[in-house]
């Protein structure tokens, strides 16, 4: 047994429903995007929590796909955002006329997306669709919805398949929630 999974207090979503998921979601998205007569895609994950489902989702969609990555710094080693999302690192492909699909882990407060959607409709790219993993609807404090989901979960700290907490747990296969007593330790209060 993975070692990890003895942190987690429960798992919210298994490895076998990630699976499927992106199962469904490649063929979802690989059918919206040939309907609309588009067969080249960019992707921009943002990292680095995207990463893991974006190297799985990839290759479920069979279209052409470029790949750049977006660098945000919203969350330190805790479990509450330090304030505004900022963009430490932008994309090097230019997305001029081109169809762009951004992948995150998580959409919360909808503050990340909504400025990395902002900020690369500015580069003018023909259409700009999101793709998120999880979404924690009732947490919204910017109007967003994503076009894709793959869960909607409860309003808990999840992490696990890319979500870390202090960079700790990205490798879990699944997705769950930390033990109280591990996110909180009695030294921090
Ligand atoms: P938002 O800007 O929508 O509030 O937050 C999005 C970002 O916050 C995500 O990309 C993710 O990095 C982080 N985040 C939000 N909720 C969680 C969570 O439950 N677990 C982890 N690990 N990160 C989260
Ligand atoms: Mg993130």
């Amino acid at each position: 047994m993975n070692p990890l999974l003895q942190d987690l207090e429960k798992i919210l979503v298994s490895e076998d429903a990630i699976k499927k998921r992106i199962d469904e979601l490649g063929i979802e998205i690989t059918r919206d995007y040939l309907n609309a007569g588009v067969q080249e895609l960019t992707i921009v994950a943002i990292t680095n929590g995207a990463i893991i489902f974006t190297a799985d989702l990839l290759r479920k969609i069979p279209l052409r796909t470029r790949l750049d990555c977006v660098r945000v710094s919203s969350y330190q080693d805790e479990t509450k955002p330090i304030g505004e999302p900022q963009i430490i690192d932008n994309i090097r492909l230019n997305i001029h006329g081109r169809h762009v699909l951004m992948i995150d882990d998580i959409l919360d407060t909808g503050r990340t997306c909504s400025k990395i959607v902002h900020a690369l409709k500015t580069k003018n790219p023909a259409t700009i669709k999101t793709c998120m993993l999880l979404d924690k609807k009732g947490r919204r404090e910017v109007a967003f919805e994503a076009d894709y989901v793959g869960f909607k979960i409860p309003n808990e700290f999840v992490v696990g398949y890319g979500l870390d907490f202090a960079e700790n747990y990205r490798s879990l296969p699944c997705i769950g929630v930390v033990k109280a007593e591990l996110q909180n330790p009695p030294e921090w209060t």
